[in-house]
């Protein structure tokens, strides 16, 4: 335990996954910090991959990276959104980083000679983790979310290490169930039955809940609440209505209204304020959800869309706030298309585009959809529809430019094509190595650098700064050898690295196009909602100057 006295509060999910244990993390963290005490939020994915790098978004959602380069799950995302801050690399876990530690202790000798076993060798590795990540933030409380529902294989020495820690440290550690409580159709009528098994089931791993979220679609009446009280052991004013909200954002001021933060704070036995302070907040999420803003149609052309609608927006996570939270900023609404770059492909006439007011080519990897893409982006340079090209939508707007205004019809990234006569788009010097070795995991260029931003160009205006940081992930990179080309014919790379080697950020002068812009690094994983990034928000305001002349 760090020295000082610390809290902890565990958050573990009842029943089925995707009842929101995230937001409830997350809202736990804005609640607690607007009352007055600092608070670090840590992810505990349970999978063996040793970070989110590796996964295909389809499988497992957005990878957010974080500033120190971390690839983690959208969670973090979340929690960074909801704090209005960074996180640390220490607030993130899986199972994968957890036993390569024990494995490569054991391998160092470092357990003298003792037969090497899940409890408590692998339990006590998880206990340090979070206990570093505490220590590290500076922290009074500390947010857990482990990963999964209580009875999955695979989470069970994370609740095993939560409940030594309980045990050790009574007054400091709260357990804290989100559940699901269904209405089934047919009945009517909202059950308690599923969540009393799961926390029966949690019981048997010697944990006993402190807090109780029920999510349910309508809020939960008071029966229910003293059903739940009763059968599960846990004070009535400890069981919490959450019932389906429009926005996440509204999350925190249901949970406040239900006195959710001061009920924590007592039972950890710490002062605070008795009101959150959430003016800020709850302004914010009335123009979010403000459903009389007038409304802009953007258009996102991307690829990893294929395995059903109820992941498209996962994928893209962050780039979908990042637009939510300008919009609200601008007194706007954005209404978001998703357009399968495949279909461009097929024949599907780019013209489709004209019904919007801006279009966003998003980060992406490989082969697929990538002339769809292309063709998108020439159309929104020719008919001067406000575009914003993130990662590799800022090389395939290169890419774009160069084939037809420089007229170098051969050009294209070597991600796609490795002896493409005209390679704009090349592969980084430090990551040909890791490339040829198949060294993939964690090896990108990855997380915060800083970029200059040059003067008088849109970017500049835009940040109204000239020294950024942003974060990367990224392998390929704008060749430079045909940077001289590219300026002359117009393109502005008003964006580099301090050195001027990389290019970070290329742009259309306002002359050539109302706003054409795409940058290296990834803009939306520092959108905040009380922060919105910039160019988002210049981007937009582009679109929105479109929709009045329409
Ligand atoms: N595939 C490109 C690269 O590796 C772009 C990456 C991205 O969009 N995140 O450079």
């Amino acid at each position: 335990m760090p020295s000082r006295s610390h809290k902890y509060i565990f958050v573990l999910g009842g029943v089925m996954s995707g009842v929101g244990k995230g937001v409830l993390t997350s809202s736990l963290g804005l609640l607690i910090e607007q009352k007055g005490h600092p608070v670090n939020l840590l992810k505990i994915d349970p999978y063996l991959n040793v970070d989110a790098g590796t996964m295909n978004p389809t499988e497992h959602g957005e990878t957010f990276v974080l500033a120190s380069g971390l690839e983690t799950d959208q969670d973090m995302g979340n929690y960074e959104r909801f704090l209005g801050r960074d996180l640390a690399s220490e607030d993130y876990m899986t199972s994968g980083m957890v036993y390569r530690s024990v494995i490569e202790r054991e391998r160092a000798l470092g357990y003298g000679g003792k037969c090497v076993e899940a409890i408590p060798h692998v339990r006590n590795e998880i206990i340090d983790r979070i206990e570093r990540a505490a220590e590290k933030s500076g922290s009074t409380v500390s947010v857990i979310e482990i990963g999964g529902t209580v009875g999955d294989f695979q989470n069970a020495l994370y609740i095993e290490a939560a409940r030594v820690l309980k045990m050790e440290h009574p007054d400091d550690v709260l357990i804290v169930m989100v559940s699901y409580l269904p209405t089934p159709g047919t009945l009517g009528e909202m059950k308690t039955k599923p969540t009393q098994t799961a926390v029966r089931a949690l019981n048997s791993y010697g944990v006993q809940p402190d807090f109780i979220i029920a999510r349910s679609k309508e809020p939960m009446d008071a029966k229910r609440r003293e059903k739940l009280a009763i059968w599960c052991n846990v004070r009535a004013e400890r069981v919490i209505s959450a019932p389906d909200i429009a926005s996440i954002y509204e999350a925190p001021l249901n949970f406040e209204h239900e006195k959710l933060g001061e009920a924590v704070l007592e039972a950890l036995k710490l002062p605070g304020k008795k009101r959150a302070t959430l003016t800020a907040w709850a302004k914010f999420v009335k123009a979010a959800t403000d459903t009389k803003a007038p409304e802009l149609k953007i258009a996102i052309v991307g690829k990893y869309f294929d395995t059903g609608n109820f992941v498209l927006s996962d994928a893209y996570l962050s780039v979908i706030e990042a637009i939510k939270f300008s919009a609200a900023k601008l007194g706007l609404r954005a209404k978001i298309d998703w357009l399968n770059a495949k279909d461009f492909e097929k024949g599907k006439s780019p013209a489709v585009l004209s019904k919007y007011d801006g279009v966003i080519v998003p980060g992406g990897f490989g082969e697929t959809g990538i002339e769809g893409k292309l063709k998108a982006i020439r159309y929104a340079r020719e008919h001067k529809l406000p575009y914003l090209g993130l990662c590799y939508g800022m090389q395939l707007m290169v890419v774009e430019y160069a084939r037809n205004v420089l007229g170098l019809k051969d050009a294209h990234t070597t991600e796609i094509k490795k002896s493409a006569g005209e390679p704009v788009v090349d592969v980084m010097l430090e990551q040909k190595k890791n490339l040829a070795g198949g060294s993939y995991g964690g090896t990108m260029r990855l997380g915060n650098y800083p970029c200059h931003l040059k003067k008088g160009s849109i970017a500049r205006a835009a940040y109204r700064d000239e020294l950024v940081d942003e974060r990367h992930r990224h392998r390929y990179e704008i060749n430079n050898a045909y940077v001289p080309a590219l300026e002359k014919a117009g393109m502005v790379f008003s964006g580099t690295s301090p050195d001027g080697a990389l290019m970070e950020i290329a742009e259309l002068s306002s002359r050539e196009h109302p706003f054409m812009l795409g940058t290296q690094f990834h803009p939306e994983l520092k959108a905040r909602p009380l922060a919105p990034h910039p160019l988002f928000t210049a981007f937009l305001s582009a679109a929105a100057a479109r929709h009045k002349k329409k």
